[in-house]
Formats: structure tokens, sequence, C-alpha cells
């Protein structure tokens, strides 16, 4: 085959895969657990890598090229490090077996390229799609730099006969136009199929609150008049028993009240105003309305509160977050125990309030998923509360985090932009 085949061929068996893998995996991609998204993504990169090896182009007979690299960097930048590594070392040992030739060479490059991606990780994932883009293309450029250093370095620093043929800048140029092509349609790929279910996400939340809009009205109506009744048929000469039943048929009533204002507070469309309050006077509020009920459960809340601690938020909105947030706490702990409410100005001009318990905790996979609408782990819980109050917070120009063990306990940390005076 022509050479110049051969380098269609890497560019097919580079892009290919990226093609096979969005159509069987998709949207299922999210879904899946961790450890099986690593292994179908080793299992595809390794084949792509081990692929191009076995279909090299040659620039001189000696000089073996292919485009390893693109599917080296994918796994390290979108699978791990831990795949990245391993992929780089079966690429090394696969070396070896085909052309022990300029192993040194490889091996050096290799040593120089691996820590620098490594690093660069972290910034990637966190960066937007363009900087990505522009990071995937930089580590090339770095790769070439260090083959270029190594090859003329093992030379005596006299560049080799091989950098200088139109074949080897034909590789380069394709190499660059390769990972662009790769990169991009990754990007993309992934982009749409966030997009996908954002808008699955969006209907779902569309549809729950236009429904719970007309139908908690049409309910809390009846089961108000209800309750007044069943209140009026409580009279003390009544049987002990009697009275019990009435007593848990109010209560019920209650609880089915407060998932409909849950639900309502959702689908209400919500008024921002803001007023200017003294966070402390209202933290201290709301641990009095919620200690009676936290005793009954065995849980004292104690609290921390610094002076003058003042923010603009929508005071109702916040009292139902925290009200959310302790009733949380208060459940996460059957056999009762103690919550902490802090609340203290940060150095960077924030308002920082934690609500601390010493209850189950999280695992990470549970962590993940705060905050969606419906993920509850009780009986009798709505999966609403969080999501509800998150809303609110973000709202107000905050952020809330979460930091959990399992077995030991639960911290929220609502971060709120600071006033410093009326
Ligand atoms: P609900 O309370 O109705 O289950 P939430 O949205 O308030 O809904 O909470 C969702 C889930 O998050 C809970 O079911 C629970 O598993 C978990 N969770 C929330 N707060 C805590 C906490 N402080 N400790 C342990 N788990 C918690
Ligand atoms: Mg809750």
């Amino acid at each position: 085959m022509e050479e110049i085949d051969y380098l269609v061929l890497q560019i097919i068996i580079v892009i290919f895969p990226i093609f096979i893998y969005q159509m069987f995996f998709g949207e299922r991609f999210h879904t899946m657990s961790t450890n099986r998204r690593k292994i179908y993504g080793f299992l595809f990169w390794c084949s792509t890598v081990l692929l191009c090896m076995v279909f090299p182009t040659l620039i001189t007979p000696e000089h073996r090229f292919d485009l390893r690299l693109i599917p080296i960097t994918e796994a390290f930048l979108y699978g791990s490090n831990g795949i990245g590594l391993s992929l780089s070392i079966i690429s090394l040992i696969f070396r070896v077996l085909i052309n022990p030739n300029g192993m040194a060479a490889a091996f050096l490059v290799m040593s120089l390229y691996v820590p620098v991606v490594m690093l660069i990780r972290r910034t990637f994932c966190k960066a937007v799609q363009k900087k990505r883009i522009m990071i995937f293309m930089a580590i090339g450029v770095y790769y070439f730099g260090c083959s270029i250093l190594v090859s003329s370095l093992l030379n005596n620093f006299i560049l080799g006969h091989m950098e200088s043929t139109i074949k080897f800048r034909l590789f380069v140029v394709i190499y660059f136009v390769t990972s662009w092509m790769a990169v991009f349609l990754i990007e993309s790929l992934m982009e749409k199929v966030q997009m996908r279910m954002d808008l699955q996400q969006a209907e779902k939340m569309k549809l729950l609150s236009d429904l719970t809009g007309v139908f908690a009205h049409e309910i809390r109506n009846p089961m108000q008049v209800v309750r007044g009744f069943l209140q009026l048929l409580n009279e003390p000469d009544l049987a002990e028993g009697k009275r019990n039943y009435i007593q848990i048929s109010i209560d019920e009533l209650d609880r089915a009240n407060s998932i409909i204002n849950d639900f309502l507070s959702f689908a209400r469309p919500s008024t921002n105003e803001t007023q200017r309050v003294n966070v402390e006077n209202q933290l201290d509020s709301v641990v009095s309305i919620m200690a009676a009920y936290a005793m009954s459960h065995n849980v004292v809340i104690n609290t921390a509160l610094s002076k003058g601690c003042l923010a603009d938020i929508n005071a109702q909105k916040f009292n139902q977050c925290l009200i959310n947030l302790l009733k949380n706490a208060v459940e996460s702990m059957p056999c009762g125990g103690e919550i902490l409410v802090t609340c203290a100005p940060n150095v960077d001009n924030h308002l920082e309030i934690s609500v601390k318990d010493q209850g189950i905790g999280m695992t990470k996979e549970q962590l993940k998923k705060l905050g969606t609408p419906y993920y509850t782990l009780k009986d009798k819980g709505t999966g609403l509360g969080l999501m509800v109050s998150y809303q609110i917070i973000h709202s107000m120009k905050g952020t809330i985090k979460v930091e959990s063990e399992e077995g030991k306990g639960t911290k929220f940390t609502i971060r709120l932009p600071q006033i410093k005076s009326f």
C-alpha cells in the first residue's frame, strides 16, 4: 500500500471508534457506573492504539509513524490518569514487540509526555469547550517538541534527515488535523448528549410544575376541611383508642400538606423580592421553630452565630431552605444526636452558613445525585426538599456545598454575598 493510504487508514482508525462509541453508548454513558465506563473506555482506546501501531506509515524505512498519541491523550483527558498510564505502558510494550529499534528515544519521549499530560488533566477537566480543544492541541505541540528534542539529543544535537523530509511535515500536519477533528467530535457529541439530557430534565420539570400548580390547590382545600372536622371530633371524652386514630389521621394530613407545600413552592412562579436581613436572627428563629421537632427525635440543635451578618435575601424562602436542611439533618440521625448551625462572615465578602449533623452520611454516589428531583432514600420522602433548597440559594446568588462521610455525618455549607451595613 502507498504510504499516503496508510495515513488515511490511521485517520480512520482514530476517528471511527468515536462514532461507534457514540452510536452504541451515547446517552447510556451517563447512566453507567464509573467502573463500567472506565472499562469500555479502556477497551476502545486500547484497540485504537494497537490498531494505529499495527498499520504505521513509514517516513523513512527506519522511521515508523502512527497517530497513537491521539487516543492516548484522549484516554488521559477524557478517561482518567490510570487509563492513560496503562495505555502508555501497553503502547511501549507493544512497540518493543513490533520494533525494538529506537526504544530509548520512545521511552524518553513518553517519560517527558506522561507527567505533563497528567498534570494538565485537572485544568482540562475544569476548562470550557474552546479551551479544552486548545489544551488538547497544545499537548500535541509539546509532544512533537519532545520528540524532536530527544531525537536531536540522541544524535548529538543534529537534526536528523527524517525531520526535514516532506513526509514528516505532512505527517505533522495530518496529526494536528486529526487531533482537532477527534477532540472537536468528542466535544460536540458530548455537548449533544448533555443537551438532550437537559431537555428531558426540563421537560420533566415543566410537566411537574404545570400539574402540581393546578392539582395541589384542589387537593389542599378539601384536606383542610377534613382536618378541621377531625379536630372537632377529637373531644376529650372520646375513648383513648379513637382519639389516637383521629390524631394519626391529623398527622398524616399534615404530612400530605407539607409534601404539597414542597411541590407548590416549586411550581409557584417565584417572587425574587429580597430584603436586607440579619441572617443570625433569621437562623435563630428557624432553629426555634425546628427545636421541638428535633427534640421529638432526640436531637438537639446548637448554634454558633456571629453578630452582624447582613445579606440581601428573600427571608421566607431562606427559612424554607433552612427548614429543609434541618429536617434532613434530624432525619439522618435515627438514634438522636446533635446538629450544629453556624454563621460567620468569610474573608472574601461572603457569609458562610453551615448545618452539620452526626447522622448516617452519604456515599460519593449518593452525593452526586443530591438535588435532583425525586431523589430520595426515605420511604416517605419526596426527594424535592433539596432541589427546592438549591434553587432558593442559587436565586440569591449563593452557592451550596455538601461534605459527607458515611456513618459520620454531613455538613451543608451555604455561601451568600455579604452586605457590610444596613
Ligand atoms: P427527602 O428528604 O424527601 O428524601 P431531600 O431532597 O430533602 O428529599 O433529600 C434527598 C435525599 O438526600 C434524602 O433522601 C437523603 O438520602 C439525602 N440526604 C439529604 N440530607 C441528608 C443528610 N443531612 N444526611 C444524610 N443524607 C441526607
Ligand atoms: Mg428532605
